[in-house]
């Protein structure tokens, strides 16, 4: 197992490398070693105060008067550089949330390249209209933005979680202020170091760590920031909607999930099969949109459950460094003893354990390895049935018709994605339709585009992610009246 020197990391405020104003630092903690790998700045709330005025001084200068074209241009090298680092900054994101290489070189980091990318292209293509009003007037709208915009960030996705709200938020003209999560800053970092080498002017993107309890707290209050852009636990999620509402922030949340994925008779077997284990145990299960709640209908389901069991017992732990690693540690100790809490009230309740269920050693008699875990004969009442674990632990639950899979399907609070696995094409939009999700998969699963919305029905949030849909979070229309009668 490799191991890191440990690095020390400062904040990033009007594009100079600052300590933290009270001296302190946090560590952060390598899940797959145990070992501290960096530390980092834990600031204060002058801190987020200092960043909040640069951000506001480069809105009202040089950002704020730049062509949407060279905004574009400068968000654009952005992605390019961070491709140019793209090796380099997949390490960071393996070493301080133990996911294989192989799923932050070959998938994450590119896709959040691909993200500004994207976003890039539509700097100059956000616009107003023109308006037949009654009367002789000139009317038409301006879409301007917001101004500061805090994207708030948990620790599953570290990169690709900040892409989805900075580059947005960028190219529409706002300036940004991005907290990551304590457990996972420093792609958040790396990310500034590139916003500088691309020329993104000083206070444009400030990079701010700290708790989320202090530093998270004193941005959602703080009056100087415009909208608040979240990605995290359900109740993290409320309790900003209180505390933004004291200084009516703008908000979008993307919070909790217990994603159903369906499998009818008629599927293909083999192929929901690698989608009922891609969809839990891709990212270790540390998934929002993570497929946790599989439902099969009962006349496959003892097949079914056998080979999906012993595809699980073949996914074996191992450095996340490797290449060849296909599944790595879980994030932290915290969500590894939550991840045990789960199972032992699973057992308790009746659930009946087929695959995993302990602790995994790589050989190392260190970091926070756990078996892909399997349990069949769940009921819906049972709390893996219900609450977000966050970890990879598969709730099979069996249903006896079309009607009960979508029943069961929706009986959640939560509602970020689902899946259906049926050769039917009928049965399949039928049930596309019935799904209360902000997306569904139909015969595959976990496929993202940065050009498809994503984001979350009910208690999974509101507000869009990605796509020309998010535009509309990062931007406000004014109307423009003109008279014109002479
Ligand atoms: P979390 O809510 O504890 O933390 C998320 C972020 O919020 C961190 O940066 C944290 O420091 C900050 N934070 C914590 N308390 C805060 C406060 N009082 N004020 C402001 N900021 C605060 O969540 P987590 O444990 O890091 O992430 C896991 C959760 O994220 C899961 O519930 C998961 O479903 C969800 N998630 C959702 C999506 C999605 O797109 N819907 C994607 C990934 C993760």
């Amino acid at each position: 197992m490799t191991t890191t020197a440990v690095e020390q990391k400062k904040l990033l405020i009007n594009n100079e490398w600052r300590d933290a104003s009270g001296g302190k630092t946090m560590d952060v903690v390598n899940p797959a070693t145990e070992e501290v790998c960096a530390t980092v700045a834990s600031a204060t709330k002058d801190d987020v105060d200092a960043a909040v005025q640069a951000a506001r001084a480069a809105l009202n200068g040089p950002w704020g008067k730049m062509s949407a074209r060279e905004r574009g241009r400068i968000v654009s090298k952005l992605a390019d550089r961070l491709m140019e680092r793209a090796d380099e900054v997949s390490r960071l994101e393996t070493l301080h949330n133990g996911k294989p290489i192989f799923e932050s070189r070959q998938i994450e980091i590119p896709a959040a390249a691909e993200c500004f990318e994207y976003y890039a292209g539509w700097a100059d293509k956000v616009m107003g209209e023109t308006i037949p009003v009654k009367g002789n007037y000139l009317t038409y709208t301006l879409r301007e933005p917001l101004g500061v915009v805090a994207a708030i960030v948990p620790w599953n996705f570290p990169l690709l979680l900040a892409a989805w709200k900075v580059a947005p938020a960028l190219s529409c003209g706002n300036v940004v202020i991005l907290k990551p999560a304590s457990q996972t800053p420093l792609t958040a970092i790396a990310l500034g170091e590139i916003a500088v080498e691309a020329g993104l002017p000083p206070g444009v993107l400030n990079v701010i760590t700290g708790p989320g309890s202090s530093v998270g707290q004193a941005i959602v209050e703080h009056p100087g920031i415009d909208k608040i852009a979240f990605t995290g636990d359900t109740n993290t999620g409320k309790g900003i909607m209180k505390a933004a509402a004291d200084t009516l922030k703008k908000i979008t949340l993307e919070l909790g999930g217990k994603s159903p994925n369906i499998v009818l008779p008629d599927a293909d077997l083999e192929a929901a099969l690698r989608g009922a284990t891609t969809g839990i145990f891709y990212g270790k299960g540390e998934v929002c949109a993570a497929g946790s709640r599989l439902l099969v209908d009962r006349s496959i389901k003892d097949e079914f459950m056998e080979k999906l069991a012993a595809r699980a017992k073949k996914m074996v732990a191992g450095d996340p460094l490797d290449p060849k690693t296909r599944y790595g540690a879980l994030a932290s100790k915290k969500q590894l003893e939550t991840v045990e809490r789960y199972v032992d009230v699973a057992k308790k309740e009746g659930a009946s354990l087929v695959a995993g269920g302990g602790r995994a050693d790589i050989g190392t008699g260190k970091g926070y390895f756990f078996q892909p875990t399997v349990f069949d004969k769940v009921t819906p009442d049972m709390t893996i049935a219900r609450e977000e674990i966050f970890g990879p632990v598969l709730a099979t639950i069996e249903f006896s018709d079309l009607d009960e899979a979508i029943a069961r399907a929706n009986d959640s609070q939560y509602g970020l994605a689902a899946a259906v696995w049926t050769r039917d094409v009928k049965k399949a939009h039928y049930v596309a339709r019935r799904l209360q999700a902000g997306t569904v998969w139909i015969n595959t699963y976990n496929v993202y585009d940065t050009a498809a919305p994503f984001g979350g029905y009910k208690a999974s949030g509101f507000g869009r992610e990605m796509s020309s849909h998010a535009l509309e979070h990062y931007t406000q229309v004014k109307s423009v009246w003109v008279d014109l009668n002479m």
